[in-house]
């Protein structure tokens, strides 16, 4: 897997338990290779990125090199940062400061299913909010569909269960609004990274973000976690007929039953199976709107 793009180089991390005449000791088994691309690849236009599983050739243990010549059919891609084959959005909310918003934590959501990939919301800062508000939080995402890992950096709860989690997943990229503490959280789960952070409302101020390459950090059990915070702009792109699909909520009930029109919308058609008091489905509505009056591919965000 391509766990960083430096310069023109490919850093590879590879499983070296074949190669039993070296002794790398470092990344639980793994060793790190600098390589280049064969030009084939660059002929054929193959474009990598980080997360990429590729095939090397012409591996030079001693000095730690070799030459990638293949690259794999990507399972999904992320595209602001460039991630390829990620297996979990971890979106995270904050639980205050910045307050709860329904829409943009939506947003989120929705980009991730767009991209075909799991979110996981991760909801930050419950140092600030009391036992109870914790509950009603958590019973909010379970009517969404979605299952929530609180964490506070300041007095460590729920750092194990996100720690656990993470390791069940081969490469999670943190998403979310600016403010929430990714870059927190990123710091205190690889404590090799050491990103700086500042504050809500110096961030509000500030607005731009400077970019850089993104590093890919093995947080045991053979899982990386991408250094840099994911996409905070959320993008959707979708057709209005698949777009109930993207809300659990929804799909489950169209799983467990059909509407009367193969085509339906979910508006105000009759024999339609979706419950419309679902707190999302006002969202759902107003963006479905939305979608049908402008002119396609919709994007949202
Ligand atoms: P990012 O924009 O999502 O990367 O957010 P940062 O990690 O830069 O954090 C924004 C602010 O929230 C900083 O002032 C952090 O100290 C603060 N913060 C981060 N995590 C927590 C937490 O668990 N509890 C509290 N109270 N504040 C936090």
């Amino acid at each position: 897997i391509v766990v960083a793009l430096k310069a023109n180089f490919l850093i590879v991390e590879i499983d070296h338990k074949n190669f039993k005449d070296y002794s790398f000791d470092e990344f639980n088994g793994k060793i790190r290779l600098l390589c280049i691309r064969r030009s084939k690849l660059n002929y054929q236009g193959l474009f990598i990125d980080v997360g990429d599983i590729v095939g090397v050739e012409s591996i030079d243990y001693k000095n730690k090199r070799a030459v990638v010549s293949d690259v794999e059919p990507r399972q999904s891609f992320l595209k602001r940062p460039a991630v390829a084959n990620v297996t979990l959005v971890s979106i995270c909310i904050s639980a205050d400061e910045p307050l709860f918003d329904m829409e943009q934590t939506s947003r989120f959501l929705l980009t991730a299913e767009c991209a075909n990939i799991e979110p996981l919301i991760i909801l930050t800062k419950i140092d600030l909010i009391t036992k109870n508000d914790l509950i009603l939080y958590i019973n909010k995402f379970k009517s969404w569909g979605y299952d929530c890992i609180p964490v506070s950096i300041h007095n460590s709860q729920g750092i194990d269960s996100l720690i656990e989690r993470l390791r069940k997943t081969k490469l999670t990229v943190l998403a979310g609004p600016s403010g929430v503490g990714k870059t927190s959280l990123i710091n205190h789960l690889i404590p090799t990274v050491s990103l700086p952070t500042s504050s809500v409302s110096k961030k509000l101020k500030r607005g731009t973000h400077t970019t850089r390459h993104v590093e890919l950090f093995a947080i045991g059990n053979g899982s990386l976690l991408a250094d840099t915070p994911g996409f905070n702009r959320p993008e959707i792109v979708c057709e209005p007929s698949d777009f109930a699909f993207l809300f659990p909520e929804f799909r489950t009930q169209l799983s467990n039953s059909q509407c009367k029109f193969r085509n339906c919308l979910h508006r105000d058609e009759p024999g339609c199976v979706i419950d419309k008091d679902l707190e999302r489905y006002p969202f759902y509505r107003e963006n479905l709107e939305e979608m049908i009056n402008s002119p396609l591919p919709y994007q949202a965000g």
